[in-house]
């Protein structure tokens, strides 16, 4: 069997993503890579496909072990041998899995880390392994966001199988952390396949919070009926953000670590089994999740860094059908994660300064009026257009749509500069609500008193509005020229020696205009599901086939998505194949899943004009 025809049969697929033929022929050579494709982009494949060419047994470490089931449940549904061992399993599962391996039937193991370090799982396999894939790669990299001490360990083990390829994945890792990786996990003259990180079927949008509430809600009601996760940075914002979609009627849950255990459970469960429409969450949430049709994901607060939002917002479609990223940014969210990492203590000055690089990306991002897909592209190393001849506009985030405009340079100094003198005026002794106020013209008594209500700053920016100019002086931090200094009860608002610059005409500065929300909560309708020129699928069919799949699913306890993905979904309405021979030309209709579900489809789909 060619890895084309495994590809076919397997899992019913008919042509290889970016970048998987050559991680694929590399394991098969025997040789060692280093995978970097971004969520969605087909990781599994790399190593699954070797495994079911039948050469011997391929080895996946991985952290996730809320994850590992679900993997084996979809391998094994493309029919390969594959089991998983971790310390959650049953002693049944565990005992069968054992057997399997000494019997030398098993094609594919998921280990944690702490499992392959104990060393008891490969005694009887080691002759037999000729792959182990690392996945989640980055937690070996102290640059990395998510850095686990064991993952430190795992070269110990790996050099007890010198004739083992080994395949380092993960789908965020800029290139310091790419080298980190190499170095950590002794890869041998690896062959290095870094697929680009833009995500083109997940749009993205940041605008600066105002409302919470209103802006979640207003996200959640452009998807009616459809997944999504609300990311919130405290258990109390989760509580609050879940009571006010349930009460609008939303199907939503609360998920956070002071939870009890089995409400987190019903949470999660619900969501991936589609019994739940929304949860909403602190970042506990998610690392488990694969459902793959989710189809937005909210900031409410802003992420800790930009890798960690392309992880968090990379949950949404990653069956590559349109989603919706949206951040909701706040500087204070910024001082707030900065508070935290320094609560316990200080840190080394590399971590220091790790942190301080980690916040003005973030931030920079949220509030640059620059395309986000290139903002996110560039980051990770990666130009932007992804093609040289590319068009500059991505037509997926709010500065390219339009909902965000950037001030042409000349106004946007001027701009800067009323805002910075204004700073400037109040002397680094007041919040930044009393430099609103100045510049709106508010006199608060306070102001008064201090004579600023006779400044020419006062007042001197009152036709842009509140929210332009607290979202301007955002921007002004993150771009350094203000910043926030923590002294005594409130954070006082101050300029900087790179503000007082730029009053001086020295540097430069860029600032944008978000469009007032009432202009935004338009199109309630279902974003494109197909690509153009091709047909477009039936809605009420694919509510009947989604309605289908999730009867099907729960009769045998998975989630929906590994009977179909809602992409196959999608197709199914669009062509209605009438026989199993046209089925089988649908992507993701593999030998398998033909038999067992084939005709239940064909009948829903006849059955459905
Ligand atoms: P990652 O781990 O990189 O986030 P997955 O391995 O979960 O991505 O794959 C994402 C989705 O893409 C899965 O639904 C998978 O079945 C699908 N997929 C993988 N390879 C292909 C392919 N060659 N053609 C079509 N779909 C694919």
């Amino acid at each position: 069997m060619t890895a084309e025809e495994a590809l076919r049969r397997r899992w019913g697929y008919d042509s290889f993503r970016p970048l998987q033929r050559e991680a694929i022929d590399a394991a098969l050579a025997g040789r060692d890579s280093l995978v970097v494709l971004p969520t969605g982009g087909g990781k599994s494949l790399c190593y699954q496909l070797p495994a079911a060419m039948g050469k011997g047994l391929v080895l996946v470490v991985s952290p996730l072990i809320a994850l590992m089931d679900d993997q084996v449940a979809a391998a094994r549904e493309a029919g390969l041998v594959a089991d998983a061992l971790h310390s959650n399993l049953e002693t049944d599962h565990k005992s069968d899995a054992y057997r399997r391996l000494e019997r030398g039937e098993t094609e594919l193991l998921y280990l944690s880390p702490e499992r392959l370090l104990i060393g008891d799982a490969l005694e009887d396999a080691a002759g037999r392994l000729v792959l182990v894939a690392v996945d989640e790669a980055h937690c070996v990299s102290h640059w990395g966001h998510e850095f686990r001490p064991e993952y430190r360990r795992l070269i110990e083990v790996l050099d007890r199988f010198p004739n083992a390829a080994r395949m380092a994945l993960t789908a965020t890792a800029t290139p310091p952390v790419q080298d980190d990786i190499v170095a950590q996990l002794g890869l041998r003259d690896p062959l290095r396949l870094i697929g680009h990180p833009d995500r083109p079927n997940l749009a993205y949008r940041a605008f600066p919070r105002r409302d919470q509430s209103a802006q979640v809600l207003d996200v959640v009601r452009r998807h009616p009926g459809e997944g999504g996760i609300v990311y919130a940075q405290t258990r109390k914002d989760v509580e609050r953000l879940a009571a006010g979609l349930q009460a609008h009627g939303v199907s939503c849950a609360a998920y956070h670590a002071g939870l009890p255990a089995d409400e987190r459970r019903r949470a999660q469960d619900g969501f991936v089994r589609e019994s739940i429409d929304v949860v909403v969450a602190t970042i506990a949430f998610g690392m488990g999740i694969d459902r793959s049709n989710v189809r937005f994901v909210v900031h409410a607060n802003t992420p800790k860094s930009v890798e960690h939002y392309q992880q968090e917002s990379g949950r949404a479609g990653r069956d590559g059908l349109p989603a919706e990223c949206v951040l909701l940014f706040a500087a204070s969210d910024l001082a707030l994660h900065r508070g935290l990492a320094l609560k316990d203590g200080g840190l080394a000055p590399d971590r220091r300064q790790a942190l301080e690089r980690q916040l003005r990306d973030i931030g920079r991002y949220a509030v640059s009026p620059l395309c986000r897909h290139r903002l996110l592209a560039e980051h990770f190393g990666a130009p932007y257009p992804v093609a040289p001849q590319g068009t500059e506009s991505c037509d997926a985030c709010d500065v390219c749509l339009g909902e965000t405009k950037g001030l042409p340079p000349e106004e946007a100094l001027l701009t800067a500069k009323k805002v910075l003198s204004a700073a400037w005026r109040a002397e680094g002794r007041f919040g930044t609500g009393y430099v609103v106020n100045l510049l709106l013209g508010k006199a608060e008594e306070r102001m008064r008193r201090h004579g600023h209500d006779t400044l020419k700053v006062f007042g001197l920016l009152k036709e842009a509005g509140e929210g332009a100019v607290r979202s301007w002086i955002d921007q002004l931090v993150v771009q350094g020229m203000l910043e926030t200094v923590e002294i005594g009860e409130y954070p006082l608002l101050r300029i900087t020696e790179a503000g007082k610059a730029l009053c001086r005409d020295e540097g430069a500065v860029r600032l944008g205009v978000p469009a007032p929300p009432a202009a935004r909560g338009k199109k309630a309708k279902r974003p494109a599901r197909v690509a153009a020129g091709s047909p477009e699928p039936d809605e009420a069919l694919f509510d009947k086939l989604r309605a289908l799949r999730k009867q099907l699913a729960d009769r045998q306890g998975v989630p929906p998505y590994l009977v179909f993905h809602d992409s196959a979904l999608v197709e199914m309405a669009a062509a209605k194949p009438r026989t199993l021979d046209a089925l089988r030309g649908v992507k993701g209709v593999g030998e398998k899943k033909l038999e067992r579900y084939g005709a239940a489809f064909l009948a829903a789909i006849a059955g459905g004009d």
